[in-house]
């Protein structure tokens, strides 16, 4: 049953309230693997579920639109300081909805329409809004985009370098959502600056290892940080750009009143609640966990012959190339979730298939580590992957997987559940 449990929804939609109850053991019940989702606490479900989605607050704190501003003020306040003290970041802007938007108002602050924008490709690694051509990002700019090498899987800084030196781009994106290995941020900033770039260090996925001390921080490298709130970082869906002092009221203005209206106060709450959460030593220990399940993981794939881009990981993700095994990403994706594994298809570094199939699966281990899984759990799952990934054409072994990994779960709670 949900939790908080849902009994007036239940009573008013219970056509809606059986969906959200289906979905809550569906979280349940299945290893979540998706590389950008996460549990959230019990703590950020409550503040996401409050009375400040009723609230207008067009500007920022000290200086809006509208009244009635006594709680909500401080609210973001503490959200901004949270946020400027657990990354150590000069200023914090928390109201963008999500990280697509967030990454658009570094375009509105540093670019004109036309102008270059440098970002990873999406095929290699990067996200859509890194300029991409089906992304407003990529019609609306000039987009550059560098990739990474065939030999090791890892971002090529030389190319880097000398596309930024030949097409002298004012935005540096670095970052991404397929990215398995350490980004090396000061070598990015280097580059930036010598081609006079802002240094943008989009961190939605790693934002919460960078809080727990498990990646290095792009702070004193990078000009501006974009996040997602909801991915390792474990907050509600939201985003937050932290910026030096020099680009603090450029981020701002761009956010507000360049492409947003009112700020939505219940998220901002639940953002300052799991930045309150992310301070703790238990949050470093559990980003940590993060990293050495990943390990492991990609350590008991390898064994069983997978091969996986880049060789292994340093963070939450594993790209698993399946160019050699005889089925391709999208039914492999489909056996697993059938088996209870849930991921997705994926595109890797020069894949010989479409976007729509692709040959690589991409997992992570965020929401798997707040479950409560270790170590001593991986070399059982990438079993079950190993067989689930055979077995696609096999519905009855794929359906006794899911019952043993249902059994094993009900072992671990789940925030937001019980069973
Ligand atoms: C997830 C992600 C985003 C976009 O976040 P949304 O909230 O889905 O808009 C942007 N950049 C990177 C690197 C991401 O991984």
């Amino acid at each position: 049953m949900h939790q908080p449990t849902i009994p007036t929804l239940t009573a008013a939609d219970p056509e809606l309230a059986a969906l959200v109850e289906g979905e809550a053991k569906r979280q349940h019940d299945k290893i979540r693997l998706i590389a950008s989702e996460n549990y959230v606490s019990r703590a950020v479900l409550e503040a996401t579920g409050t009375v400040l989605t009723n609230k207008y607050s067009e500007g920022y704190p000290g200086r809006r639109y509208y009244e009635g501003q006594q709680f909500v003020d401080p609210i973001e306040t503490l959200a901004i300081e949270r946020a400027k003290a657990l990354f150590g970041a000069d200023h914090a802007n928390v109201q963008p909805y999500s990280g697509s938007p967030a990454n658009l108002a570094a375009y509105l602050a540093f670019l004109r329409p036309g102008e270059t924008v440098m970002g990873m490709s999406l095929p290699m690694g990067g996200h859509l809004t890194h300029g991409w051509p089906v992304s407003a990002t990529g019609k609306w700019f000039s987009a550059v985009r560098y990739g990474v090498r065939a030999d090791t899987g890892r971002v090529d800084l030389d190319e880097v370098r000398d596309l930024a030196r030949k097409e002298r781009p004012k935005v540096i994106f670095c970052g991404g959502t397929a990215v398995p290995r350490t980004i090396d941020f000061p070598a990015f900033a280097e580059i930036a600056r010598e081609v006079d770039a802002v240094l943008v260090a989009d961190i939605a996925h790693i934002a919460g290892l960078i809080a727990g001390g498990a990646h290095p921080s792009p702070v004193g490298h990078a000009d501006v940080m974009t996040t997602t709130t909801h991915k390792t970082l474990r907050g509600p869906r939201g985003a937050m750009i932290m910026t030096t002092a020099e680009h603090a009221s450029a981020i701002d203005k761009a956010v507000f009143p360049g492409l947003q209206g009112g700020p939505h106060n219940h998220t901002t709450a639940a953002i300052a609640v799991a930045l309150k959460e992310a301070s703790t030593e238990a949050f470093a220990a559990y980003a940590h966990q993060i990293v050495a399940n990943a390990k492991a993981l990609a350590e008991a794939l390898t064994a069983r012959g997978f091969d996986l881009v880049s060789g292994g990981t340093d963070n939450h993700l594993i790209l698993i190339d399946l160019t050699g095994k005889k089925v391709a990403g999208k039914p492999a994706a489909q056996a697993l979730d059938r088996a209870g594994i849930e991921l997705n298809y994926n595109t890797v570094p020069f894949d010989p298939r479409k976007p729509f199939d692709p040959s690589g699966l991409r997992l992570g281990t965020a929401a798997i580590t707040t479950r409560g899984l270790t170590e001593t759990h991986m070399p059982q799952l990438a079993a079950w992957i190993d067989e689930a990934v055979a077995a696609a054409d096999a519905p009855e072994r794929l359906d006794r997987i899911a019952a043993d990994i249902a059994a094993l779960l009900d072992g671990f709670p789940m925030p937001g559940y019980t069973a």
